[in-house]
């Protein structure tokens, strides 16, 4: 067989079980899995003692995107070189329409933001802003290849916003075309109503940025995705909750699968890493992003959540704004720009908390940061897995080799961290994205502009794929995946070190 590039002597994870061997690459795809390929002139990628997984997937990912007086400040340079970095070889943006754009004003707009600049491949959910002239745009979106669709219950002011009507009638659609609608979810006027509440100069003098997780209890978030999951459940249109942050939503979720509602959940890693205690900080306002961090119950159950299937994606909702930046909010927590860099972190913090700190399984993590992804987003068998036929997207880990999360050091154009400090393993040494090495001993070397935008097609749905085989071989009803889905005998770091 010709081989142009073998991946040899790693772990190498795939949905059918661990196993040491090497990968075969043949131009863009894998084309051989085995304990001892061999080809005449191939390239040679050594990865004896690392772990040799499929390339990350940040299905939720802000770059360049005009927000909160600002815009954000990683660019689909900065942006796509830090995911690189983190493992990432995939991202989807949020292509959001403003003052008259069409959806297709909206996406065309972001096919530019990408064009040239991009390390990495990507796409991007279409933002239905406004209903009204928005729905009959939504089938020629999906005619382009763009299958999952956004929805804001909040953001009124950014003319974002989406009422009951729109999400209704949008999850209609969404049935009609076996797409998916992605919503965030938060209770517009109730947070408005504890905002205005607490907007006063003796409480912003007195708790400062604390206002910001004050003003958010759990219940903003809890009701809106009750009222989401209502909608879902009526038309049967496929549902995805981003960034869920509460372990009430995960309680709503599980509830949802039990009566088979064809709805999904993400979470990103902030909200398995960090709580609401860092506002207490001096520099606590940096933390503020939108929903904000919660409290470490919500963290547990959140965690728990992706071992019972309530919690389906970990992303990382990347929206980086400069200490700079940051400072616009002069005292006023409604004026602190919300986000966060992500995309180089992902992976080291779900490989160094969730598989180090025993919480998942290497094959578990893999499952959440690729394999679902790829599924739920219309990007498999192409995209997510470790297997023939796919593009060679790879990441290759060392199981315990840590680097202290050093921002002046990274990538991304955020001149701080919220993990600043951090002593993470699972950075990327060699990324491979298409068969080529974008990242080689932890050092960027992919060529800008080369990433492609992808193109999807209905029908691979939350509903769709949530009822068929999961890797461990079990049936899952309306959920992502059930329990563990392969053991790993082989693991080179056993599960609880950390
Ligand atoms: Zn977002």
């Amino acid at each position: 067989m010709k081989l142009d590039t073998i991946v040899k002597g790693g772990t190498v994870v795939t949905p059918g079980g661990t196993f040491v061997g090497d990968v075969g690459i043949a131009g863009e795809k894998i084309a051989a899995l085995g304990s001892s390929l061999d080809a005449p002139g191939a390239r040679i990628v050594d990865a004896a003692g690392h772990y040799v997984i499929p390339g990350v997937l940040d299905v939720h990912v802000h770059l360049e995107l005009p927000f909160c007086g600002t815009v954000s400040a990683d660019d689909y340079r900065s942006g796509t070189r830090a995911g690189a970095r983190g493992g990432v070889t995939t991202l989807i943006d949020f292509a959001i329409p403003y003052a008259g754009d069409s959806l297709a004003d909206a996406a065309n707009n972001w096919l530019k933001k990408a064009d040239g600049k991009s390390l990495i491949d990507y796409t991007f959910h279409i933002c239905i802003t406004r209903w009204n002239e928005h729905k009959d745009q939504i089938e020629g979106m999906v005619k382009r290849g763009f299958t999952t669709f956004k929805e804001f219950m909040i953001y009124e002011s950014e003319g974002w916003q989406s009422d009951d009507r729109a999400l209704y009638g949008t999850l209609e659609k969404m049935r009609e075309y076996g797409t998916t609608l992605l919503v965030h979810a938060e209770s517009a006027r109730v947070l408005d109503e504890l905002i205005a509440r607490h907007h006063t100069p003796e409480l912003m003098k007195q708790y400062g940025a604390r206002l910001h997780p004050m003003t958010r209890p759990n219940f903003v978030e809890a009701e809106a995705i009750q009222r989401a999951v209502q909608w879902c459940e009526a038309t049967g249109g496929n549902l995805y909750i981003v960034h869920m942050s509460t372990g009430e939503g995960a309680d709503i979720i599980r509830a949802a699968h039990a009566r088979g509602v064809p709805v999904i959940a993400e979470t990103c890693v902030q909200y398995l890493v960090l709580d609401d205690s860092v506002f207490e900080r001096e520099d606590g306002h940096l933390f503020a992003c939108c929903p904000q961090l919660k409290k470490p119950k919500d963290v547990e159950r959140l965690w728990q959540g992706l071992r019972g299937g309530e919690v389906s994606v970990i992303s990382t909702d990347t929206c980086t704004f400069t200490r700079e930046q940051k400072a616009m909010w002069e005292g006023d927590w409604t004026k602190i720009p919300m986000g966060m860099p992500g995309l180089e972190t992902l992976l080291p913090l779900t490989y160094t908390h969730g598989v180090l700190g025993g919480r998942m399984s290497i094959e578990e993590m893999c499952m959440k940061l690729s394999t679902n992804p790829a599924r739920i987003m219309g990007l498999a068998p192409r995209k997510g897995a470790i297997a023939i036929g796919a593009d060679a997207d790879l990441a290759i880990i060392h199981p315990t080799r840590t680097h202290a999360v050093d921002p002046s050091a990274m990538e991304t154009n955020a001149d701080w961290s919220p993990f600043e400090g951090w002593d993470l393993a699972g950075f990327s040494r060699t990324t491979i994205s298409r068969g080529e090495v974008i990242v080689d001993d932890y050092k960027v070397v992919g060529r800008e502009g080369r990433g492609v935008w992808l193109p999807r097609t209905p029908g691979l749905g939350t509903g769709d794929w949530g009822l068929g085989e999961t890797a461990n071989g079990a049936r899952s009803r309306g959920r992502a995946d059930a329990g563990s889905p392969v053991p790993s005998p082989q693991s080179p770091v056993p599960a609880g070190t950390r």
